[in-house]
């Protein structure tokens, strides 16, 4: 297993923002970075982006979230290239997004997202909540490891998290070759040497069947598998 296809690195990384609070950002844009900078200049809405690895444009495919915000509380509009080749600007109004789900995951047109426009509020704490959100993150995750952050959704209407389950199962540091759970929060299954995806995706079924077997929760990933020349890139999730 790996990944035999085209792997594309965005390197659209241009930041606007010409009136307060409004900022319009490449695609390719660390997401991160651009959390820190907003927040630092004193508008809220991205603060939880603070430590969160990847693009503006993955964010927002993934509809990236932490600490009860998420990236369609701030998305204004965002600017698409379909595969004919043509550009398309989308309103907030007229784009549904969910827990960890965008319009675009469904979007058998799409070609890329090219660039993102947020509308951020002034706030004089937004820069203390950042601080906040980077400080909780570097105590309970896993920082510097090899993850694709949290592994499984946290299920609806439950009162519990994923990571929470998993520990409860007595999963923490359960391994299958060099695929791992890790020790510090149980939703992130690292890379501690070695492992394939093979061993990965085996770790991920193991764990699911024993959450249910245990507690009788059916946990739904997060992550995305991606097969090349395949279009059903989301085959574990609702649609
Ligand atoms: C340590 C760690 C912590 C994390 N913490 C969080 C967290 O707190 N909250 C959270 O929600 N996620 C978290 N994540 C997950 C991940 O960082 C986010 O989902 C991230 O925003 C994905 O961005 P990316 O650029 O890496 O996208 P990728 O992972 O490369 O891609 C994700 C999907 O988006 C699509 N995509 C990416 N860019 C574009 C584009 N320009 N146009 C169209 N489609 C595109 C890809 O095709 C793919 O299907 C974490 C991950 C790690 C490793």
């Amino acid at each position: 297993m790996g990944f035999d296809g085209c792997v594309i690195l965005n390197r659209i990384e241009f930041l606007e923002s010409n009136e307060p609070g409004i900022y319009t950002v490449g695609s390719g844009f660390q997401f991160n970075r651009l959390g820190m900078q907003c927040s630092n200049e004193g508008f809220t809405g991205l603060e939880f982006a603070g430590g969160i690895p990847g693009t503006v444009g993955g964010a927002t495919y993934m509809n990236a979230g932490a600490n009860g915000q998420e990236t369609a509380d701030v998305v204004d509009r965002v600017d698409i290239i379909k595969n004919n080749g043509r550009f398309q600007t989308l309103n907030r109004i007229d784009l549904k997004f969910g827990y960890r789900s965008s319009p675009f995951q469904f979007m058998k047109d799409l070609g890329a997202i090219v660039a993102v426009t947020f509308r951020l509020q002034p706030s004089g704490s937004a820069k203390r909540r950042l601080q906040e959100c980077l400080e909780r993150r570097r105590v309970s995750q896993p920082i510097g490891e090899r993850s694709a952050g949290s592994v499984f959704q946290n299920p609806p209407n439950l009162e519990v998290a994923a990571a929470e389950l998993i520990e409860k199962a007595g999963l923490k540091g359960f391994r299958v070759g060099g695929a791992m759970v890790s020790n510090i929060h149980a939703n992130f299954f690292i890379n501690s040497g070695g492992s394939t995806s093979q061993e990965m995706l085996d770790l991920i079924a193991i764990v699911k069947e024993k959450v249910d077997q245990k507690f009788g929760v059916q946990l739904k990933e997060e992550v995305l598998y991606v097969h090349p020349y395949c279009d059903d890139l989301n085959p574990n999730r609702d649609k």
